[in-house]
């Protein structure tokens, strides 16, 4: 007879896995903030300290990849995304440590070309580095396609992590099923019970953790928070992530866009832009507990987390888990946005 549980970890088991994050991250309470809101009891899972170049959600998501990338053969790996990419910036470290090169194709987004947070531990961690000035993700990937030739020719072995495809989206995705595990298992050890689960994502993170809990049937409501805008809603195509994930795992269950739970509400203008909200929430969390959020996503979570309380979506007597996604090398690109004079 095996559990839902155990047929998981099986599944999980069997997927080629690159170690690169110091696990488990640590889940700890946040008191301090918790009484600047009137309630609810607010612990934060720390995937901010996943301990790869400053840390972040990607360096779970990249155990899985890189196996791809190894298992190819590949010396030299291909990505692009804007200059202050969280993704960029950790395949690079895994690059770094892995022994392979990296070239890196970069739009400029919000912060430009400007040699700093992410884009100068790129430069640091010895990344090739183009900065593009396009307006769209999609004009990458011809781009990144004709980089990639000319490096065959050259007689490098290419592995392309294709923007958007969804190859590197289910191999990510495997990275939270694994963290729901670890994340339930922190839980139990609490002796607590959680209600909500708050965190941003657009893609792999939400997928992820959509499909653990469904797996698990956990009584935990997942709420995502998105930075991007897309032009169909994100729910659908994150559930659609997740299933992609279920089938390539071999599992049954499948993920409804109710349980990815996902709200726009609190991207303001655009992808990367610090919304006052956002700033505020920020600052909270700077000056009552050391916690340094990141402008682009966490902000943002932290920013629906706090509407979601003063609204009483989230009830003062529950108890919330919110994801550090990490992100704050990002910060230092921002300095001019914090409202510190
Ligand atoms: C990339 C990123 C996210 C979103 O992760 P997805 O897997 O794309 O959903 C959230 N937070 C931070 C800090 C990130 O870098």
């Amino acid at each position: 007879m095996t559990t839902p549980r155990a047929d998981l970890e099986a599944a999980l088991a069997r997927q080629p896995r690159v170690p690169l994050a110091i696990l488990p991250t640590a889940l700890h309470p946040l008191p301090r903030l918790s009484e600047a809101l009137g309630g609810p009891e607010i612990w934060v899972k720390r995937d901010d300290l996943t301990g790869l170049a400053f840390g972040g959600n990607k360096t779970r998501q990249l155990e899985f990849l890189f196996a791809d990338v190894l298992a190819s053969g590949a010396d030299t790996v291909i990505a692009g995304a804007y200059t202050q990419s969280n993704w960029c910036r950790q395949m690079t470290a895994a690059c770094a440590r892995l022994r392979l090169s990296i070239h890196l194709i970069l739009l400029h987004g919000q912060k430009g070309p400007k040699l700093q947070g992410n884009l100068l531990l790129d430069r640091l961690m010895g990344a090739e580095v183009e900065i593009v000035d396009l307006d769209s993700m999609e004009k990458l990937q011809p781009l990144i396609d004709a980089r990639a030739e000319e490096l065959r020719r050259r007689g490098r072995k290419v592995y392309v992590v294709e923007p958007l495809g969804l190859r590197s989206n289910v191999l990510g995705t495997l990275g939270y099923v694994q963290a729901t595990l670890e994340l339930l298992d922190q839980i139990e050890a609490s002796g607590h019970a959680f209600h909500h689960l708050y965190q941003c994502g657009a893609n792999m993170q939400p997928a992820g953790l959509a499909l653990g809990l469904e797996a698990l049937a956990a009584p935990i409501k997942l709420a995502t928070v998105t930075s991007i805008r897309w032009s169909t809603p994100r729910g659908g195509d994150i559930a659609r992530i997740a299933n992609a994930t279920a089938e390539h795992l071999g599992l049954q269950v499948r993920v409804t866009p109710e349980r990815v739970n996902a709200t726009d509400d609190y991207i303001g203008p655009d992808y990367g832009v610090l919304t006052p909200e956002a700033r505020e929430a920020l600052h909270l969390c700077a000056r009552t507990e050391g916690l340094i959020l990141d402008p682009v996503y966490t902000a943002k979570a932290m920013a629906g987390l706090i509407d979601h309380v003063r609204r009483g979506i989230v009830g003062r007597n529950e108890r919330v888990i919110f994801l550090h996604s990490g992100g704050t090398p990002a910060l230092f690109a921002y300095a001019e946005d914090l409202g510190l004079g």
